[in-house]
């Protein structure tokens, strides 16, 4: 009898002939997320297992966080052979359940001298006769014994939902402009969800910002990577960018002619790196910088979709996607972010093009965006 994780995946289902390709990019992911456990994860018929682990809780708590998992059952695999012992390890994996049940039979081998309602029949019989606190409701039961025969007998009652979402890189890369807030975290969870292979991009102001901001934005990057089975974080230095627009441009349109350099800034590191889309955590209306007018006049710098995965929600949604997540405690550290040491007192809500540009004019922006990316730091977490 050997203990093993049975991972099943959700949308995979929906890729017709692609479907093998989706699995093995999952196959993948599970295996970076079991590193050092000493696991072993492989497909058989279309499914995938993990077994030979040291620590069954550690290896679900990784396991249930890779995007493209949907859950994770615990499972055991026995000879198929001897029907009693199937039976007893029903009743042991039941002997603390209370409610209703029944039992799912499946069998893929035809010759098995058993077919699934006999099977049925037979496990449930046992199951009720050790366990008084169980009732049989086919219908609509609290608990599903799985008995699956195929070249081995496999059993499983728990279910342990996943995050859910598509393996990290089937739907190609994008760089998340990562502060240190609680927004642009979630907004980069949302898209690698979805299958994006993200890098962050992280504009650092040293002396102004300090070196426990950076270490809290890597922490975060940290977070996201159990999900994203490693990223990549580029740091920028954003000093003198950032002194440059304070000194030279209107004060009320600094905050985003800044943006508008994180962006381009950013989208030179996404052509780098292969990326085909830029990702903030921007929501419509929640600071200056963020109203529509506003929101434009940072898009019209790139020519890359800007992804703004948040743009319709409340910071109250934001925060429990950061919390579910466990981003937020993090996000909640005190270090100062480069955005709020040189906020402007009255900063433009409806700002004018013509201003904007009237202050980059005074910028030597070429030089200025070759001197931030030759100090350019990488580092993977
Ligand atoms: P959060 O910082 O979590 O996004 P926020 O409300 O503070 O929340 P802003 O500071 O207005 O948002 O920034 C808007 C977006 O610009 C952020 O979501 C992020 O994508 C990007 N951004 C802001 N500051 C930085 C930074 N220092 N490095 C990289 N990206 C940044
Ligand atoms: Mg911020």
């Amino acid at each position: 009898m050997t203990e093993l994780l049975l991972v099943r995946y959700g949308e995979i289902f929906l890729k017709g002939l692609n479907r093998p390709y989706f699995i093995r990019a999952l196959v993948r992911k599970v295996r970076y997320a079991v590193r050092g456990l000493g696991a072993e994860v492989w497909v058989h018929d279309g499914r995938i297992f993990v077994r030979g682990f040291s620590d069954l809780e550690e290896c679900i708590s990784r396991v249930t966080k890779v995007f493209g998992v949907h859950s994770v059952c615990p499972a055991v695999e026995m000879p198929k052979e001897d029907f009693d012992s199937i039976c007893v390890q029903a009743v042991e994996m039941t002997r603390d359940l209370k409610g209703t049940f029944k039992v799912n039979a499946r069998r893929s081998d035809k010759q098995y001298p058993m077919n699934s309602p006999a099977i049925n029949e037979e496990a449930g019989f046992r199951i009720l006769q050790a366990n008084p606190n169980l009732k049989v409701d086919v219908h609509d039961p609290e608990h599903v014994v799985n008995i699956e025969i195929r070249d081995m007998a496999y059993l499983y009652v728990k279910v342990i939902p996943a995050v859910g979402g598509m393996p990290v890189g089937t739907n190609g890369n994008a760089a998340l402009l990562l502060s240190g807030g609680i927004d642009s975290p979630v907004a980069g969870w949302m898209i690698a969800k979805r299958g994006v292979q993200i890098c962050a991009v992280h504009f650092h102001s040293y002396p102004y910002t300090s070196d426990r901001a950076k270490e809290k934005v890597l922490d975060l990057a940290r977070k996201l990577s159990f999900s994203c089975c490693g990223i990549k974080v580029f740091v920028v230095p954003f000093t003198e960018i950032q002194m440059v627009i304070h000194e030279k441009c209107p004060e009320e349109y600094t905050t985003l002619i800044m943006r508008r350099y994180m962006m381009r800034i950013a989208e030179r590191i996404a052509r780098e790196q292969e990326c085909e889309a830029l990702i903030t955590g921007e929501s419509i209306g929640q600071v200056a910088s963020q109203t529509m007018t506003a929101l434009g006049t940072t898009d019209s710098v790139t020519k890359m979709p800007v992804f703004r995965p948040l743009i319709g929600f409340d910071k109250s949604e934001i925060i429990s996607i950061a919390r579910k997540i466990g981003t937020l405690e993090i996000s909640e550290l005190p270090y100062e972010d480069c955005c709020t040491v040189f906020t402007p007192r009255h900063p433009a809500t409806h700002p004018k093009m013509e201003k904007i540009l009237e202050g980059e004019a005074k910028l030597d922006t070429e030089d200025l965006i070759a001197k931030a990316m030759k100090g350019v730091e990488m580092i993977r977490v």
